[in-house]
């Protein structure tokens, strides 16, 4: 099968919508990630994600849907405070967990009577949606254990050949994934950090508290090691020391740091992720991919404040490197 990379045109998006309506796969961009869609009330489209994925049939998908008037076609009992996020974050990085209706089958929701529903904040993937009449289910589009895409080529790097269609949005805005939130419980739980932050929710809802076993749980991993510095007074001393053992015995290494940090390092090999934290999560996937295109060994990414946005690179961070903090 060949890949065709499309501009997302009118004509374009009715092809793809075509293609999904049939039980076929498109990627596409949304504002946190690019998706692999598959029409979410088809068994058979959602199998096929899972074989292109290589992912495990005990991880369960996020749907998508347009607009708010749709989350009640798949999904039931939606609580009041689901109902305030909803109106707050939505569309957007958040990403509701909520008791799931009987159309949507048991692989999206790995036979879990919850499923996951959010709406992408991005022209492209709304109007995509809208177009095919049905939820779609949106896990990144690439092969499960590898870095999330945020450019189409990068989807085309991992899926070449596996799918028809990639709709080309340019780079994902968030770059990194959605706040997963269940707020069928008191207090709610994040079970993911993301694109929305706990504070902000917070404003919204109330107090929030994280599942904690969600916070190291392993998910999809870069090739390179990865380090992850604890944020302190003389942090950019330590990562320098420990790149330099780490280069001593041979290993390609590199940091990860903001643009105002490069200068302590000097000479060594950094992918600068720019200015705030919100820069640094938006290229962090971009940043260890290319950590692998080089063959770097060791990744040591640096620490960061434990607020707002940075929660959500902590979190992120936690998992990329299997609780490997230095
Ligand atoms: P990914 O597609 O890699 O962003 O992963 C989606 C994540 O969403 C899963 O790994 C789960 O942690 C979470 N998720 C999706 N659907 C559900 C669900 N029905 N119940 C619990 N967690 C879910
Ligand atoms: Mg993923």
């Amino acid at each position: 099968m060949e890949t065709v990379i499309l501009q997302p045109n009118k004509e374009n998006l009715y092809k793809c919508a075509a293609h999904l309506k049939s039980g076929g796969l498109v990627a596409f961009p949304t504002e946190t990630v690019y998706a692999l869609g598959a029409v979410a009330t088809n068994a058979a489209a959602v199998e096929k994600v899972f074989d292109v994925k290589k992912r495990s049939h005990d991880k369960p998908l996020i749907v998508a849907v347009a607009k708010k008037s749709d989350i009640a076609t798949v999904a039931r009992n939606i609580p009041d405070k689901a109902r305030a996020l909803i109106d707050a974050f939505m569309p957007g990085a958040l990403t509701l967990l909520l008791d799931r209706a009987e159309n949507i089958p048991d692989a999206v929701t790995a036979g879990g009577d919850t499923v996951a529903v959010r709406i992408p904040d991005n022209e492209t993937a709304k109007t995509l949606i809208e177009l095919t009449g049905a939820p779609v289910v949106v896990p990144s589009a690439n092969i499960s254990e590898k870095t999330s895409p945020t450019l189409a080529s990068h989807v085309y790097d991992d899926l070449n050949g596996k799918i028809s269609y990639i709709l080309d949005g340019g780079a994902s805005e968030i770059g990194i994934e959605s706040t997963i939130i269940d707020t069928r419980c008191d207090p709610p739980e994040i079970l993911r950090g993301g694109g929305v932050t706990a504070d902000m929710i917070e404003r919204v809802i109330g107090k929030v508290k994280f599942k904690r076993e969600s916070v190291c749980g392993g998910n999809y991993m870069p090739l390179a090691e990865v380090f992850f510095s604890a944020y302190y007074d003389g942090m950019t001393q330590n990562i320098c020391a420990r790149y330099d053992e780490l280069a001593k015995h041979g290993r390609k290494t590199a940091v990860i740091c903001l643009d105002g940090n490069a200068a302590y390092y000097g000479e060594r090999k950094l992918y600068r992720v720019g200015k705030s934290y919100s820069d640094y999560a938006h290229n962090l996937f971009a940043a260890l991919r290319k950590a692998d295109a080089e063959h770097v060994d060791a990744v040591i990414a640096e620490g960061v404040v434990s607020e707002g946005i940075g929660l959500s690179l902590i979190n992120r961070l936690c998992k990329i490197s299997r609780g490997n903090i230095i």
